[in-house]
C-alpha cells in the first residue's frame, strides 16, 4: 500500500446549515452564496481533521481541487500524503465500502444511503442513467469479498461482505418496488464519515 490517499468530498444540499437559510420556495441550487460558504467551512474542517488531528497518522503534505457539478454544487478532490505508509491491514480502518448501520445516527445513515449507494441498476433498474449497452458504466454491482485485497491492477478490492457473512443491508424503494440493498452497491467511503466534519 502506498503512503497517500485520494478522497472526494461532495456537498450534501439537504444539510440543515443550508436549508435553514433558504427563503420560502428556494432550494440549494438557487443560493450559490450559501452553498459555497458552507462547503468552504466543511472543506477546511475536513482538511484540519486529517492534517491537524492526524486521524490517519502524521501527514507529509496535501492538495485539493474544487470542481462544480451540474447546477453549481461544489465537490473537492483531495490528495493526502502520509509520513508512514498505510499497511494493508490498516485499509479497512480508513476506507469502508460497506453499509454501516451502527454506530451511525439515523441522520448519517440516511445521508450515506442517499449519497453513497450506487443505483441499483442492471436487471434491477435497466433505466438507470449509468446503463449503456445493457451494462453499468461504473461496473456495479461489485462482487462480495470477505477481505480487502491489494495489488490487483494497482487498485484494492475493498471488503464487501455478503449478508450471510456479517454484511449489512437495507430496503430501498425503486420505482415502487422494495429492493434489498447490500454491500455490492456501496461506493468506497471515508471510514470516519459518521463524524460531523
Ligand atoms: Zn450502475
Amino acid at each position: 500500500m502506498d503512503d497517500h490517499v485520494y478522497l472526494s468530498r461532495s456537498h450534501v444540499i439537504q444539510m440543515a446549515k443550508i436549508t435553514s437559510l433558504l427563503l420560502p420556495g428556494q432550494n440549494a441550487i438557487h443560493r450559490h452564496d450559501i452553498t459555497a460558504r458552507v462547503f468552504r467551512q466543511k472543506l477546511k474542517s475536513l482538511i484540519s481533521f486529517i492534517t491537524k488531528s492526524h486521524v490517519f497518522g502524521p501527514t507529509r503534505c496535501w492538495m485539493y481541487s474544487v470542481e462544480w457539478q451540474k447546477r453549481g454544487l461544489p465537490h473537492a478532490h483531495i490528495l493526502v500524503w502520509f509520513i508512514d505508509k498505510i499497511r494493508p491491514e490498516e485499509i479497512d480502518s480508513i476506507i469502508s465500502a460497506e453499509i454501516q448501520i451502527y454506530p451511525l445516527t439515523n441522520c448519517c445513515l440516511i445521508l450515506l444511503q442517499q449519497n453513497m449507494i450506487h443505483g441499483p441498476c442492471g436487471t434491477l433498474n435497466s433505466s438507470s442513467p449509468c446503463m449503456a449497452d445493457g451494462k453499468c458504466t461504473k461496473n456495479f454491482p461489485n462482487r462480495f469479498t470477505n477481505d480487502t485485497v491489494t495489488n490487483v491492477d494497482g487498485y484494492p478490492i475493498y471488503r464487501r461482505r455478503n449478508p450471510e457473512n456479517g454484511g449489512q443491508s437495507f430496503i430501498k424503494n425503486i420505482i415502487n418496488t422494495d429492493i434489498d440493498i447490500d454491500n455490492r452497491w456501496v461506493g468506497a467511503i471515508f471510514a470516519s464519515a459518521e463524524q460531523d466534519i
